[in-house]
């Protein structure tokens, strides 16, 4: 420590970052099932979107599938749905193959799966604002026949989209766009159709509104900023993207310390950094462990918010768990 020959940096950690209270329970939920059921435990999708996170369950004996075709006939294993939730199809299928499934959606997910159902049920076009392919929103538009939602993406969609009915319009959201972003959409809808009704701002969720609000306080003080997450993460992208937009010149998504492109950091002295909501914090301590083998680290957090949520585990796991 103290080696003269190391050039210092300051390190701005976010808070809150990191693992937020659906990503908690959905790994909480195939972590209490191998313990109750034992190996195997089947996953539908990577139960959150993070490597470490999935090897280190594959590891405890979870298998990944991306669909229920790929669970075996008969088998007595239970069968968990990822914290992004599912298409209705999907729990309809492993009821009708007596298959044991046990949902991990985030319930702040299944609470925008439920709005829509709600402004389908009042004879409502609904739009969902979103990432086409992204699981969440495969999910949502899955909730309803085909053709009940339509997805826009971007202000562009926003201007060209054209209503059955405007009078009879709704809007949900999935849960981790940027807010920015989103407001505009919505304020682009709203001015298009005064008659939309939707939620109060969006359906964007605290941990994804907090993660943001963290970063726009760093990114504009700091000479590079690091979001610790994987590519398909939606809420990692976007933190990526609020650094950039906040005035930071180098914002990296980087999902270990290995992938780090050292040549691209140059001549920092302050760094900022984050993770996204299904990024572990052994992954943020590897990434600052590694900055401290090449700087005089020195590391100080940056806090937005408090968070205190937290989700009980599915019922049959806490029955079971009781039970014990
Ligand atoms: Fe739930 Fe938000 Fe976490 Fe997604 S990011 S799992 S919606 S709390």
């Amino acid at each position: 420590s103290g080696s003269s020959a190391k050039p210092s940096l300051k390190v701005l950690l976010c808070s809150p970052r990191g693992f937020c209270a659906g990503v908690v329970r959905a790994i909480d939920s195939v972590e209490q099932a191998l313990k109750i059921y034992g190996p195997p435990v089947y996953v539908r999708h990577e139960i959150v979107h993070n490597r470490y996170v999935v090897e280190s369950l594959r590891a405890k004996g979870a298998i990944f599938v991306e669909e229920l075709a790929e669970v075996p006939e008969g088998t007595k294993a239970p069968v968990i749905f990822s914290a992004h939730g599912v298409p209705k199809s999907v729990p309809d299928e492993a009821a009708g193959r007596n298959l044991f499934a046990l949902d991990a959606t985030c319930p702040l997910v299944t609470k925008v799966h439920r709005e829509a159902e709600i402004h389908y049920k009042r004879g409502r076009e609904i739009v969902l604002i979103g990432h086409a392919g992204h699981p969440e929103v495969i999910g949502t538009m899955g909730q309803l026949p085909a053709g009940a939602v339509s997805l826009i993406e971007t202000l562009d969609d926003a201007d060209r989209f054209a209503p059955r009915d405007a009078a009879s319009l709704a809007y949900v959201t999935q849960t981790t766009l940027s807010v920015q972003d989103t407001a505009a959409i919505v304020e682009r809808l709203r001015q298009r159709f005064p008659a939309i009704v939707g939620p109060h701002k969006e359906d964007i969720c605290y941990a994804t509104t907090n993660r943001q609000e963290a970063v726009q306080r760093v990114a504009p003080i700091v000479d590079a900023m690091i979001v610790v997450g994987a590519p398909n993460s939606s809420n990692s992208q976007r933190l990526r993207e609020v650094a950039e937009r906040a005035g930071c010149a180098h914002a990296a998504l980087v999902q270990r310390a290995a992938d780090i492109d050292w040549g691209a950091f140059g001549n920092i002295a302050r760094l900022g950094i984050t993770a996204g909501a299904s990024a572990p914090e052994i992954l943020v301590e590897e990434i600052i462990d590694a900055f401290a083998a090449r700087y005089d680290v020195s590391v100080e957090t940056v806090s937005a918010a408090e968070e205190g949520v937290f989700f009980p585990l599915p019922r049959a796991l806490r029955e079971n768990q009781a039970a014990e």
